[in-house]
């Protein structure tokens, strides 16, 4: 099989369930915006931890309960390092990228009231919509959204700039679009956040693991990913920060681990970031995540970037081709993340999908989590393909193949 990366087959190998089939046709695996496939290392490393270390963190003395605290840890020191965010102390581990967001829309509550401004973009993900509204309806506070062009993907920096004002307390924005591919100029958008006092959060979601992503340069005050996004498990996300910032937020989750010391009607809170962290968290998961870094560094962020904007080259090319498609966000490859999201006027989404499923090919249909997005291009949902590191051209090219047979079997 063809691949653009040099190294390409050799990545592929790593990934066991790229091995299989679906329908009895080898899987093509195009929803990696999705979640990413695993490596072998993390399925390795989650089944070892299982295997080998299996206890609760932080709370025992004993071996197990060391080895267990070492692994965790271990993974806030590597994701701070990776980020080249300021250390492990700025890095409190969550369920999701989601449960990041909520962590933060939760905790600036007390410094909210009645006609504070949080200013977002229509292109989020619901994520970083849903949240806001909830946090709003709770103090009062007033949402401003920034558009984009819907013809180019490209977000309205001025008019985001221009809402920006003396009561905005937050700005949120997606880094790369889980629909339009769109890469927002984040550090631009933060720069005129902080002239006005305002704290940033950078949804990452969609570019860590895709491109080089470095917290000091994008000027955010939080940074949210999900590691199931970035090749590693499920069930556990990140919001990277300073813990000079982290203190401005409220715990708003209570018990175990979270606390310094608990009498019957009053408690306090543990240092950062642990009074974040109420409860058990997901050790397995983070014992597991660190091999995906490795096998991403082992790669090199700028070439896995390259390879992406190459897929991303041939996608738009190849769908094209195939005529009558109407493919959203950037034109130019490098401009976009690595997916490409598009409208068949002849074929509804959710047909598209379930038919290419049929030649073993995995794309997503629907509104991707992003209602209001949808609005914008006037459309209800479109089918989205994305890649990783281990797509190859001839994978795009069996997506053609799929969707041109989708064509035929709905008499289109
Ligand atoms: N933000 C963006 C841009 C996404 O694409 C996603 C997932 O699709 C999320 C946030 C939410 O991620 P999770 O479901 O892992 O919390």
């Amino acid at each position: 099989m063809e691949t653009l990366l040099v190294d390409g087959e050799a990545v592929r190998a790593r990934f066991p369930i790229l091995g299989r089939t679906v329908h009895g046709r080898p899987l093509v695996y195009l929803d990696t915006a999705a979640t990413a496939q695993r490596p072998e290392a993390v399925i390795e490393a989650e089944a070892a931890y299982s295997r080998e270390h299996n206890a609760n963190v932080h709370r025992g003395i004993h071996t197990l309960a060391e080895e267990a605290t070492g692994a965790y840890e271990g993974c806030r020191r590597r994701v701070a390092a990776f980020l080249g965010a300021p250390g492990p102390r700025g890095v409190v581990m969550t369920r999701n990228a989601t449960a990041a967001i909520n962590l933060v829309a939760r905790g600036l509550e007390h410094t909210l009231g009645a006609g504070d401004e949080i200013v977002l973009t229509v292109m989020e993900h619901h994520a970083n919509l849903v949240p806001w509204i909830q946090l709003a309806r709770r103090t009062g506070a007033v949402l401003r959204h920034a558009g984009f062009d819907p013809e180019t993907g490209e977000l309205d920096l001025d008019g985001m700039i221009r809402l920006i004002g003396p009561r905005t307390r937050l700005v949120g924005l997606v880094h790369v679009s889980n629909v339009l591919g769109t890469i927002n100029p984040v550090a631009e958008v933060a720069e005129a956040a902080h002239r006005a006092g305002a704290l940033v959060l950078v949804d990452a979601a969609q570019s860590v693991g895709h491109m080089p992503v470095a917290y000091p340069e994008l000027g955010a005050d939080f940074l949210v990913f999900s590691a199931h996004k970035c090749y590693g498990p499920m069930g556990l996300g990140f919001l990277v920060s300073t813990p000079e910032t982290l203190e401005r937020l409220e715990p708003v989750e209570g018990g175990g681990e979270m606390i310094e010391r608990v009498e019957l009607d009053a408690a306090t809170w543990a240092e950062i970031p642990y009074r974040f962290e109420a409860g058990t968290p997901n050790v397995a998961a983070a014992a597991a995540f660190p091999a995906a870094l490795d096998l991403l560094e082992a790669i090199g962020l700028p070439a896995v970037r390259e390879h992406e904007i190459a897929l991303n080259a041939r996608a738009v090319e190849t769908l094209e081709r195939l005529g009558g498609l109407r493919i959203v966000g950037p034109r130019d490859p490098a401009a976009r993340g690595g997916l490409v999201a598009f409208d068949d006027p002849l074929v509804h989404p959710h047909d598209m999908a379930t038919i290419v499923d049929t030649r073993g090919v995995a794309v997503r249909a629907g509104h991707h989590c992003a209602q209001p997005l949808h609005r914008v291009l006037g459309l209800v949902a479109t089918t989205r393909a994305s890649w990783g590191v281990y797509t190859t051209g001839d994978e795009i090219e069996a997506l053609a193949g799929a969707i041109a047979f989708a064509r035929r079997t709905m008499g289109a």
